[in-house]
């Protein structure tokens, strides 16, 4: 048998041993959207994927398959609508697959679960899975699972966001298609970015407004909210060592697990 982080390519009683010992699963929430013309449409699924798997080889853990389509893009954080390929689901919809999927491993007997998202829209509908999880469940177990939340861009220290962004750093929201996740998928997986193919028609200028039943002109037509200049490997991996070191430390705080290395 394979030696693997990967929960759905173990046989059920090997994942059965590992969750009664305590592993920790990871849910990477991703999503199927327009990435700008220079990256893959599944940077949303890759790069949580990618440092769950790093930090659950570190911790014994497992990483359930990701969840590849997201809560529907919008115009501010993912260019939105407008975009020929962007796949979405309505917030209902992601909140009950997260219930399901959490209910199940609860019921599995996991009782440490992170889940890390990487799609900005996707924020508040796995909020309310968790919610509607436990309300499912019931919260008020003793020995009762913990589930923790968090976005894959939340761990980067500030030092690294000041060396990557000397000049100012413009937000995650706008982030979008931008410097982290092109540096993050150029270390990860370089074959699906050409930097050749990005323009540079950004940074987007929002109002301080969302508008509905109406276009929003002022997204980028490239689909790259901010800028891709500036973008590198060297960066990314700057960007994955905080994120998987995060992971790992909060598991230890959270959960009392030692790291392997
Ligand atoms: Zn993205
Ligand atoms: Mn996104």
């Amino acid at each position: 048998m394979i030696e693997t982080v990967r929960y759905a390519e173990l046989p059920w009683p090997v994942v059965a041993e590992r969750l009664a010992a305590g592993a920790p699963v990871f849910l990477p929430v991703g999503a199927t959207e327009q990435h700008g013309r220079h990256m893959a449409m599944n940077v949303d699924v890759v790069l949580p994927s990618a440092v769950c798997e790093i930090a659950a080889a570190r911790l014994g853990g497992l990483v359930a398959p990701a969840l590849p389509f997201g809560m529907r893009s919008q115009p501010k954080t993912g260019g939105g609508r407008g975009f020929p390929g962007t796949l979405d689901l309505s917030a209902a919809t992601v909140s009950a697959v997260i219930r399901d999927v959490l209910t199940s491993l609860f019921r599995h007997g996991a009782k440490r679960i992170v889940v890390v998202n990487g799609h900005y829209e996707n924020i508040w509908p796995i909020v309310e899975g968790i919610e509607l999880a436990f309300d499912a469940f019931g919260r008020d177990r003793a020995d009762g699972p913990v589930v923790i939340r968090l976005d894959h861009w939340d761990l980067v220290r500030p030092e690294t966001i000041d060396r990557i962004f000397p000049d100012g750093y413009p937000g995650i929201e706008l982030e979008h298609a931008s410097v982290i996740e092109t540096s993050m998928m150029m270390t990860l997986r370089p074959e699906l970015v050409d930097l050749a193919a990005a323009t540079h028609d950004g940074p987007a200028q929002f109002q301080r407004y969302e508008r509905y039943g109406a276009p929003t002109p002022e997204v980028p037509s490239s689909g790259v909210l901010s800028l891709t200049e500036g973008s590198s490997a060297e960066k990314g991996q700057w960007l994955i060592d905080d994120t998987v070191d995060g992971l790992v430390a909060l598991c230890a705080r959270e959960f009392g697990l030692e790291p392997r290395k």
